[in-house]
């Protein structure tokens, strides 16, 4: 019997998420950029052949295959890896230029380093999300260059500086693209602002109209039963159609509205437990929720949850907390307690994404477990390479050997549920079984399972 995972229900094409937007914008300011360098390049490689100031020449062409090159990364979807590539060919090059080429005299200044600036803070936009020693360090490195090339009339040689007429049209075109690129960089930061008050001002008004629902994912075991599910929150907006977590739950975090949405989603998965209960098809099924980091950290969360799971009526023992690797790097200490006091109770937790953070092995012994989720960047490519496949034994050892259950998620074939049983993985979640589903779907799903061993879904 073939059990079809039935689609989420698709977002609206309308909908294209800040973070999607901003990465338009800048894309457009890379391919722009790269634009400008492929013009000026080129009509200044012109200029200075007819002018027979050849020693220019190449550099100019230098930066036109540059040009074309980022145009081509950034095609790709390779923006960041383009950006980069501007940056450095643009700060050599007009660092290069300043030390010889436009080298301030008696009567003429330099002014090819009034890019600087400006390149600085299009590098700040450019590397947001990459390790802040690179963002921060890049522009800085604009910005003292701008301040030491303004601050002196220091230059390597004088043999080879450019002709008088030349620097002025210079000065305009550097101080034309500086202004241009400034203002270009003011509005992606207006942008990016309008767009996160709207979305913020948006997610305050769906926790006042209840526009959240909770979709559930089965787990299974090594021989197809459903033995649980993660409940996975969706955001029905009433313009843009069902909206995935992962385009509101990281604003959710930085606003903190992640608590009461957190506290819904508690709630809400605790109800459903309760509803579980009442049938003997679903009364055993563990409810597996994500916790944020920063509603772990709430000092009165152990309270929280127990008054939760108390009203609901439910088994604590049938609530699994997922928390990530990444939120266990702070006050391990209070992280334990707070773990001892639930587990106290019967509630168990699961460490999502195993793998992908940071983890010590002392800090893994200390806090009590119950479960290790495979994280599905192992799973994907589990078949093909020797590493993932490497690593996901390993997560298996661990887990048998410190005593806790290990759970793959992403499961998308039948090559990778069979690989992963064979060393030792009995659970799994992924489309393979099915996609994450409005309750009614689940219930459905799990009803089949009880009435045939399950096999997973066609095509996955
Ligand atoms: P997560 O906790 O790692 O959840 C697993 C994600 O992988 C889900 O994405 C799920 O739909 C997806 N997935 C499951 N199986 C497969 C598969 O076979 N292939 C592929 N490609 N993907 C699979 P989703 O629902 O978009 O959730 C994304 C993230 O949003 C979650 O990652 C979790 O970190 C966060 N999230 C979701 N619901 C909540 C919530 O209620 N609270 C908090 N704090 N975070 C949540
Ligand atoms: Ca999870
Ligand atoms: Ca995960």
């Amino acid at each position: 019997m073939s059990i079809p995972g039935p689609p989420d229900k698709p977002s609206r094409p309308t909908w294209r998420s800040p973070s999607a937007k901003h990465q338009r914008r800048i894309d457009l300011m890379v391919l722009f950029g790269s634009a400008f360098l492929i013009a000026a390049g080129g009509g200044w490689a012109v200029l200075f052949a007819w002018r027979g100031l050849w020693a220019s020449v190449p550099m100019e062409i230098w930066l036109v295959i540059t040009g074309i090159a980022s145009i081509v990364l950034t095609r790709r979807q390779k923006t960041q890896e383009a950006g980069l590539l501007l940056m450095a060919t643009l700060f050599i090059t007009l660092c290069g230029i300043c030390l010889v080429l436009d080298v301030p005299s008696a009567n003429t200044h330099r002014s090819t380093h009034n890019l600087l600036p400006a390149l600085g803070a299009c590098a700040f936009l450019l590397l947001r999300g990459r390790h802040p020693v690179l963002r921060h360090g890049t522009s800085v490195a604009f910005l003292i260059a701008y301040v030491v090339f303004d601050a002196t009339t220091f230059g390597l040689s004088t043999a080879y500086v450019w002709p008088a007429d030349i620097r002025s049209l210079n000065a305009w075109g550097n101080d034309l693209f500086s202004i241009a690129t400034l203002y270009m960089a003011l509005m992606v930061i207006q942008a990016d602002v309008t767009a996160r008050n709207a979305l913020e001002a948006d997610l305050r008004n769906a926790l006042i109209e209840n526009q959240f629902v909770l979709h559930y994912q089965p787990q299974v075991n090594g021989k197809g039963q459903v033995i649980g599910a993660e409940a996975l929150v969706r955001w029905k907006h009433p313009r843009h159609g069902m909206v995935p977590p992962g385009d509101f739950i990281p604003l959710a975090e930085q606003t903190g509205l992640i608590l009461p949405l957190g506290e819904w989603v508690l709630k809400e998965a605790c109800t459903q437990l309760a509803i579980w209960a009442r049938h003997p098809d679903t009364a055993a099924l563990k409810l597996a929720v994500n916790v944020s980091a920063r509603q772990f950290r709430q000092p009165d969360f152990v309270a929280l949850v127990l008054n939760i799971v108390e009203r609901c009526g439910v088994d604590p023992h049938l609530l699994k907390l997922e928390l990530t690797e990444s939120m266990l790097v702070n006050d391990v200490d209070d992280i334990i307690a707070k773990m001892k006091g639930l587990k106290e109770r019967g509630v168990s937790f699961s460490l999502d994404d195993f793998g992908t953070g940071f983890s010590s092995l002392s800090y893994l012994k200390r806090l009590p477990l119950d479960q290790l989720k495979i994280d599905q960047t192992f799973v994907r490519d589990l078949l093909t390479n020797p590493h993932d496949a490497a690593i996901a034994s390993t997560v298996v050892s661990l887990g048998q050997n410190l005593g806790l259950e290990v759970i793959a998620e992403g499961v998308e074939t039948e090559g990778q549920r069979a690989f992963l049983l064979s060393i030792g993985c009995l659970l799994f979640q992924g489309y393979f079984f099915s996609k994450p589903v409005p309750v009614a779907e689940f219930d459905a799903y799990v009803k089949r399972s009880h009435h045939a061993p399950l096999e997973p879904a066609a095509g996955g």
